[in-house]
């Protein structure tokens, strides 16, 4: 699927930020949700949409565009613990201090382009993965922070990673953060849970705690009823293009159905889960 079908309320959200004389996106932009690649396909597009020269199209073949799509942009950088390293960089397992101070560095000089840095990690058989504590630790994030916070004019950084608390606050606080839904979910089957929850968005505030005894009493599954909501929640977003304030409450929606995935993983009771869940999305 093409990413501005996926995506349309992300893409418009950056075009009309971009093409706006003034380039009004942030300095420092955080993608969370599990679909790493989407996220790093995000960051390009939008890499792509700061430095085309020309019309900004999806199959745009202006030199920025083609060098961007074949990973070889010198001011678009993707920074990874195997990319992007200092020639005496020994480290392996992280983004490393020396690589934070290659940034700086570079940084000091003025560029033509817009500058773009994708922080993310990467397996040894090349796919992209999100940052964590551990190849994205304290320290390397602490020597960014002051750039992150006050970059040179035309530079923005990207932070990807599954969950947003996999990364230190700081770097949260300075950057504005967007959920990026999963679409592994919407092949899922989500008949199931029709005669319950189908347009919940029009149920009252009475109705929540039956919705959500009748979620807890419809499989002894509970994780699998909750994908079963995310499906239909992206089936809806899908229909709903073009209605931004729908959509944004089905963004919010769908990552309050990811958050309570993990309240039953930590053990919280489905029934009140269901019910945390219901409170917050039925209004
Ligand atoms: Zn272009």
């Amino acid at each position: 699927m093409h990413l501005s079908d996926k995506y349309p309320f992300l893409i418009k959200y950056f075009e009309s930020g971009i093409k706006n004389p003034e380039k009004s996106i942030a300095h420092s932009i955080l993608f969370y949700g599990n679909d790493i690649n989407a996220q790093y396909k995000l960051a390009i597009y939008i890499s792509r949409l700061l430095n085309c020269k020309q019309d900004k199209n999806f199959d745009c073949n202006c030199l920025n565009c083609n060098w961007i799509n074949n990973g070889e942009h010198p001011a678009v950088l993707t920074i990874s613990r195997k990319d992007n390293k200092p020639d005496d960089d020994e480290s392996k397992t992280v983004i490393s201090l020396k690589q934070a101070a290659k940034i700086k560095q570079s940084l000091l000089n003025s560029s033509d382009f817009h500058r773009v840095f994708i922080f993310c990690d990467r397996d040894d058989d090349n796919n992209i993965l999100g940052l964590n504590r551990l190849n994205f630790q304290e320290e390397t994030a602490n020597a960014l922070l002051k750039t992150i916070e006050e970059p040179p004019k035309n530079t923005t950084f990207f932070f990807l990673t599954r969950d947003k608390n996999d990364l230190i606050s700081t770097i949260i606080s300075r950057s504005q953060c967007f959920f990026v839904p999963s679409y592994e979910n919407e092949i899922i089957d989500w008949t199931p849970i029709k005669d319950i929850f189908e347009n919940y968005f029009e149920f009252e505030r009475k109705d929540v705690f039956n919705v959500a005894c009748s979620l807890n009493n419809l499989s002894k599954n509970s994780i699998e009823t909750l994908e079963q909501i995310q499906s239909y929640i992206l089936s809806l977003m899908k229909s709903n293009y073009n209605n931004k304030p729908f959509l944004v409450k089905l963004l919010h929606d769908i990552e309050a159905v990811e958050y309570t995935k993990k309240q039953i993983i930590s053990k919280v009771t489905p029934l009140n889960a269901f019910e945390n869940l219901c409170i917050d999305i039925i209004k």
